[in-house]
């Protein structure tokens, strides 16, 4: 449809959402008889027995709850180049790497062409509702994108991250040109095999288009931030390489030279309005549309562990509107963010209910089960009862299962969301947090959100100096008696031990969760540690994560490290700079 359609239609998307929704219920039977019956002769279904029944109840019995451990073996074997049905009807050909950030190392998950058209779809409904609120004109995108080294497996099979799957499907160059949204940068900067080098040509086809850019977008927002962070740093030198015509010598790949050679010309006007523009701006605020005078908004996924980059995002971007993409996960899609006006901050994503089959797990219960286990010291762990899509209830929190057409069934993804309301009948979530990030050492649980609140709090401290906290992490260190908390942070300048003393306690104080608080109180967790790192120690762990094989679209800084994240912890712990306990108890 897309290919011959030049601008998407809509109203018809929207039309079909709707009429999608309505009925979330009787859609999500529809949809896991299709999964079911399209992958019913895959060995992992054959072996659970449901001998060709397709509803839900006889699912639910045969099928069991599965995290990504449990299928490591199927998944392997396919990777591996065993091309009989392992987990789909269909052979898979082509492996997703999760960006692994929050686990450590990068998981391999099946990829397919439902998988794609999943994808498409939750863009153009996304699409479809942002433009009926922020309409862009003919022209481009500025798309800070990036692809992961593309591998291939022991069986031969392609391996690169979701994204560069999707960056290199033809149907997504289609896609965004229905969209309005097309890369203003070539193929070759996307694909670049350096992410320095792509980034800095990124600005520049951003520059040399200035006038044509609608909309600034990256898969997470931490890309944006990064890139104009990277702009305070290489302006002026972006600004001779317009001036004069040249691409700077930083720039040393040939098939990204030759692409952009196309498009530098001499153009020393452009580069003193730049220049000026640059020399004009107080602190770089409103740096975006300085640049880019026809922007209409900011795109990217900005809530979960992007939040904590509003704060410099906002202040790049000026007035312009940020809008929160939408919710997936290399393993599937979940929902798109149709209230495009809602602050990133509040978004929510309303599930497309078909496009997999969801279970929910519902938190509150099964939190205090966890403290009674906790309590009773012998660890029964209680089996948990998912509720379905339409079943869950407003203001409640859960963790989601997917069971999608790429192969997985009743999957833990690991995500805890919360239902804010809904949309016809289907839910619209907002994302809580990853559920294995936590901050725990005795009856004490503090999520991803609870650090960046604390985190936040005591930033303030230091804004007075105009400074601010570039990226942080935490550690729960066990190795002293008792355990405490280990709070990374980097700061973009020198502030003193008084202030940062100060930041310290503040965010001991910042934990306002009861465990926390009353296990302070009687030492059982000893005092907060602040560890100040040096500048770049950030970049060091992105660099880890590049290595792996993951890429800068999808990555997410590791917001508390592990056990099973050692090399991270030792970057981190080798690059400190300073360090205070606090005393705030
Ligand atoms: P990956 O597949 O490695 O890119 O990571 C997927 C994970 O990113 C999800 O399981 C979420 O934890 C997180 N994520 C994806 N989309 C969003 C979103 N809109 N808001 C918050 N977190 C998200």
């Amino acid at each position: 449809m897309l290919e011959k359609m030049e601008i998407l239609d809509v109203e018809m998307v929207i039309e079909e959402f709707e009429a999608m929704t309505k009925d979330a219920g009787s859609v999500q039977r529809e949809t896991l008889k299709k999964i079911l019956e399209e992958n019913g002769c895959a060995e992992y279904l054959q072996n659970l027995g449901l001998n060709g029944r397709t509803d839900p109840e006889s699912f639910k019995a045969c099928v069991p709850l599965v995290t990504h451990q449990d299928l490591e073996p199927y998944i392997q074997r396919i990777a591996d180049g065993d091309s009989s049905p392992i987990l789909t009807g269909k052979p898979i050909t082509t492996i997703s790497l999760s960006s692994g950030t929050t686990q450590g190392k990068p998981k391999f998950v099946p990829f397919n062409d439902e998988l794609m058209e999943t994808t498409l779809q939750i863009y153009r409904t996304s699409y479809a509702f942002r433009n009926r609120e922020f309409p862009v004109g003919k022209g481009k995108a500025l798309q800070f994108i990036y692809s992961s080294k593309q591998s291939k497996t022991k069986g031969g099979l392609f391996a690169g991250t979701a994204t560069t799957n999707v960056f290199r499907n033809s149907q997504f160059k289609n896609a965004m040109q229905a969209m309005q949204s097309q890369c203003c940068s070539p193929d070759e900067v996307i694909f670049g095999p350096d992410f320095h080098q792509s980034l800095y040509c990124h600005l520049l086809c951003g520059l040399i288009f200035r006038e044509e850019i609608q909309l600034v977008s990256s898969t997470f927002a931490h890309s944006i931030v990064l890139a104009f962070r990277t702009f305070e740093q290489v302006w002026e030198e972006l600004c001779a390489d317009i001036r004069e015509g040249i691409l700077s010598s930083r720039i040393t790949f040939a098939s990204v030279r030759s692409a952009m050679a196309k498009l530098l010309k001499p153009n020393p006007e452009l580069a003193d309005l730049i220049h000026n523009k640059c020399t004009a701006l107080s602190n770089w605020y409103g740096l975006i549309p300085e640049l880019f005078p026809n922007v209409k908004y900011i795109y990217g996924i900005m809530t979960g562990s992007m939040e904590p980059y509003l704060k410099k995002l906002r202040h790049y971007a000026g007035e312009l509107p940020l809008l929160s993409a939408d919710y997936g996960s290399s393993e599937g899609w979940i929902g798109a963010n149709i209230n495009p006006n809602l602050p990133p901050e509040s978004a929510t994503y309303a599930v497309l209910p078909n496009i997999g089959y969801f279970e929910f797990i519902p938190l509150n219960e099964n939190v205090e089960e966890l403290v009674q286990d906790k309590i009773n010291t012998s660890f029964v762990s209680a089996e948990p009862k998912p509720v379905g899509l339409t079943e869950v209830k407003v203001g409640e929190e859960y963790e989601i299962i997917m069971t999608t057409f790429a192969g997985l069934y009743r999957y833990r993804l690991g995500d805890v969301v919360k239902v804010m309301g809904f949309h016809n009948s289907t839910p619209e979530l907002n994302f809580v947090c990853r559920r294995n990030l936590m901050l725990t050492i005795n009856i004490d649980k503090n999520t991803e959100k609870d650090l960046q609140l604390a985190v936040e709090e005591a930033a303030k401290l230091i804004a007075g100096e105009k400074l601010e906290v570039v990226d942080f992490s935490s550690h729960v260190d066990v190795s002293t008696d008792p355990g405490h908390y280990v709070i990374f942070w980097e700061i973009s300048g020198e502030v003193s031990d008084e202030v940062l003393k100060e930041c310290c306690n503040c965010l001991d104080r910042s934990f306002v969760d009861a465990g926390y608080i009353s296990s302070r109180k009687v030492n059982a967790i000893g005092p907060l540690e602040l560890r100040v790192v040096w500048r770049g120690t950030f970049q060091k762990i992105l660099d880890h994560y590049l290595g792996l094989g993951a890429a800068l679209s999808q990555f997410k800084t590791p917001r508390c490290v592990g056990p099973t994240n050692n090399k991270v912890l030792q970057i981190l712990c080798g690059n400190v700079a300073k360090s205070y306990f606090s005393t705030a108890f």
